[in-house]
C-alpha cells in the first residue's frame, strides 16, 4: 500500500483485517515515525485498535522501503493525494507518477498495480505505460479501485461497502482476467456479506468516483439553495427534505443543509470533472454550476454573520464552534471555515475558536490572530456572536441558558442548524439557522 494517509491506512489496516499481509510504504518522516510507534497520526473512530490487533498479529507493517514493500507482493496500491495542481484546477498526478515510477523500478514478479487514490480518466492507462516504459520485461497488470469510504465511518465504509468497483483493461489478451482474479481474492471476505462487486473497464472506473461524488456534492448545493428559498418563502428545509428523502428515489441522505461543502475531495473532485469533462469535450454545466455556487456561498455564510451582528463586526469577538468540514475528523483540507473566518476577521472580528479534533491542522490555515480555546464554553466566553461551523455532537449537548451567561452579546448564527430555533430565543438569543423560518 503506497500511502498511509485516510485511505492508505484505513484500507491496509482493513485488508490486514481480512487476513492479508499488508506493508504500508508512507514517505512523510512525521507520520511514519507516529505508525511505527503506534500511533494514529489521523483522527478515524476504531482505527487505533484495528491498528494496533493487525500489527500485533503480524500482518500489517509500516516502512519507507518501498523496494522491500512490492517484492512478492501481489497487489500494489497506489493510495497517495491527488490534490488540485495549483493555477488550473486538474487533478495534481505527481505523486501518483512518482509512485508507479518507483513501484516499476522495484517490482520483480507479476503484480498488479492498483490506483486507489481518485485519478481522472486516462491515468491508469498512463501509469501501464509508464511502468512499461521503465520495465519492458516486466509482466503486470493495472486496476482501478477507486475508494468510497468516508472520513469519520472509514473503516465501517471499507468493511461495509454498498459497492467496490474494480475496473481492469479489458483491451488486454485475457481482458483482465489475471487482474481481476487477484482482486477477487483480496476482497472475498466481502462476497461472504454480499457487497455488490463491479467489475469494470478501467476508464469506467475512473470516471465513476468522480460521478459519485459529484453527483453527491450536487445534491448538498441542491437543499443549500432550496434552504435560501424556504428563508425567503418561510417553509422549513428540515420538513423538506424529510418530505422528498422519503421518496426512494431521492433518498434521505446527503440534504442536510449548511455552509456550503468542503473537505479533501468534494471540491477537488467536483473542479477536477469540470476539467475532464471540458477536455473531452463533453462539458458538464451542471457540475460547473455547483462549484460556483459552493464558492459563492462561503462568502455569503461571511456576510450572513456580519448582517446578524447588525452590519459590521469591527471590534467584535466571535466565538467558533467547530473547524473541520465536518464532525468525526481532523481533516482541515478545504473546510468551509476556512474562506469564512478569514472574511470576518478580514472585516475586523477577533476569533475564539474551538474544534474538538481539528485545531492542530487548522492552525496554519486560520487568520493568524485567532485564539485557540481549550472547549466550547471557553470559545464562547465573552463572545459578541457564537457561530457554529461543524456539526460536532458534543456541542448539541450544551447547555443554552449557560452559553448566555458567559457570552457578551446575543448573536447566535448556527450554520449547521444543531439547536432548536425556539429554545433558543427563548434563552434570549437573537438566533439564526439555515432554510429554518
Ligand atoms: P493523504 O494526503 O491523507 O495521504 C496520502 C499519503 O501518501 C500521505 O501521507 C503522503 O505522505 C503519502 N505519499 C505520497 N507519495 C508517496 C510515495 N511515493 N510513497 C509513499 N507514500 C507517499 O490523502 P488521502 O485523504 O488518503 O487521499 C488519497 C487519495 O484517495 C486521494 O486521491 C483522494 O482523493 C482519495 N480518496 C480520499 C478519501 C478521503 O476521505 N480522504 C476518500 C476516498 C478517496
Amino acid at each position: 500500500m503506497i500511502g498511509g494517509g485516510y485511505v492508505g491506512l484505513v484500507s491496509g489496516a482493513c485488508f490486514a483485517e481480512f487476513g492479508t499481509d499488508v506493508a504500508i510504504v508512507e514517505t512523510d518522516p512525521g507520520r511514519l515515525a507516529a505508525l511505527r510507534e503506534g500511533r494514529i497520526p489521523i483522527y478515524e473512530p476504531g482505527l487505533d485498535k484495528l491498528v494496533a490487533d493487525n500489527v500485533a498479529a503480524g500482518r500489517l507493517t509500516f516502512g519507507d522501503d518501498i523496494e522491500k514493500a512490492v517484492q512478492d507482493a501481489e497487489a500494489i496500491f497506489i493510495a497517495v493525494g491527488t490534490p488540485t495542481r495549483r493555477g488550473d484546477g486538474h487533478a495534481d498526478l505527481r505523486y501518483v507518477y512518482a509512485a508507479a515510477e518507483q513501484i516499476a523500478k522495484s517490482m520483480n514478479d507479476y503484480a498488479v498495480v492498483v490506483t486507489k487514490s481518485t485519478v481522472p480518466v486516462g491515468t491508469g492507462r498512463q501509469v501501464s505505460d509508464l511502468i512499461r516504459r521503465v520495465r519492458p520485461d516486466l509482466d503486470f497488470d493495472v486496476a482501478s479501485n477507486p475508494e468510497f469510504l468516508r472520513e469519520g465511518n472509514a473503516i465501517g465504509d471499507f468493511m461495509r461497502p454498498d459497492r467496490v468497483i474494480i475496473g481492469t483493461d479489458t483491451t488486454r489478451p485475457g481482458g483482465g482476467e489475471r487482474a481481476r482474479e487477484v482482486l477477487r481474492r483480496l476482497y472475498r471476505p466481502l462476497y461472504l456479506i454480499e457487497a455488490p462487486i463491479l467489475f469494470t473497464g478501467l476508464e469506467t472506473a475512473e470516471l465513476a468516483k468522480y460521478a459519485a461524488n459529484s453527483f453527491l456534492a450536487m445534491k448538498v448545493t441542491f437543499i443549500n439553495e432550496i434552504a435560501d428559498l424556504c428563508e425567503k418563502v418561510g417553509a422549513e428545509v428540515h420538513d423538506i427534505a424529510r418530505g422528498i428523502g422519503l421518496d426512494n428515489r431521492i433518498g434521505r441522505k446527503f440534504l442536510h443543509p449548511g455552509p456550503g461543502f468542503g473537505g479533501s475531495c468534494f471540491p477537488k473532485d467536483t473542479l477536477a470533472l469540470v476539467h475532464i469533462a471540458q477536455d473531452a469535450g463533453s462539458p458538464m454545466r451542471l457540475i460547473e454550476t455547483t462549484v460556483d455556487i459552493n464558492d459563492a456561498r462561503k462568502t455569503r455564510m461571511a456576510d450572513r454573520v456580519v448582517a446578524a451582528c447588525g452590519g459590521s463586526v469591527s471590534g467584535l469577538t466571535i466565538g467558533v464552534l467547530g473547524l473541520t468540514f465536518k464532525p468525526e475528523t481532523d481533516d482541515m483540507r478545504e473546510a468551509s471555515s476556512i474562506p469564512i473566518l478569514h472574511r470576518l476577521a478580514a472585516a475586523g472580528a477577533g476569533l475564539r475558536a474551538f474544534d474538538p479534533a481539528g485545531m492542530t491542522p487548522a492552525r496554519p490555515l486560520l487568520p493568524e490572530a485567532t485564539q485557540y480555546c481549550a472547549d466550547a464554553q471557553e470559545a464562547a466566553t465573552g463572545a459578541d456572536a457564537l457561530l457554529v461551523l461543524t456539526e460536532w455532537n458534543e456541542f448539541r449537548a450544551l447547555s443554552p441558558a449557560r452559553l448566555r451567561d458567559v457570552m457578551k452579546g446575543d448573536v447566535v448564527v448556527d450554520l449547521r442548524n444543531i439547536w432548536d430555533p425556539q429554545a433558543m430565543r427563548a434563552h434570549g438569543f437573537r438566533y439564526s439557522s439555515v432554510g429554518r423560518p
